[in-house]
């Protein structure tokens, strides 16, 4: 089972795909980037800390809070709406570079993307 935290575009969500259905479904059904897990729970979606995409202390906010709750954070995935935000809408986010960043200070694995519907 993987618990896994997503984290989202706040200018796009629900907007992109209406009420996030699109990353839920493919959650359940292991779709798109969720194939290579043997069971997915999500625990939580984040926004990216808007623009300019203030990402680390957002994570940093939400593992807090993760810990202080007792919610096992095993995988960190950046939804699909931050890839589309990142090729059509000029996002300030590095993927490549937060997600090492990530990984180096908080140990947790990054995927980018989720869905693919
Ligand atoms: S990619 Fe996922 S998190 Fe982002 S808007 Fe779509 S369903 Fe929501
Ligand atoms: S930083 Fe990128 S992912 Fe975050 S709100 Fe702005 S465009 Fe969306």
């Amino acid at each position: 089972m993987a618990n896994v935290l997503i984290v989202t575009c706040n200018k796009i969500r629900d907007i992109n795909c209406v009420s996030c259905l699109k990353c839920f479904k493919a959650a359940e059904l292991k779709d798109g980037e969720f194939a290579k897990y043997d069971e997915v729970n999500i625990v939580g979606m984040c926004g990216c800390g808007d623009c300019p995409g203030l990402v680390m202390p957002k994570l940093t906010l939400v593992l807090e809070q993760a810990d202080y709750l007792e919610r096992d954070i095993d995988a960190i995935h950046f939804g699909t709406c931050v890839l589309k935000a990142c090729k059509t809408a000029a996002c300030p986010i590095d993927l490549e570079k937060v997600s090492k960043m990530i990984k180096t200070k908080m140990g947790i694995p990054v995927t980018v993307g989720t869905h693919n519907y």
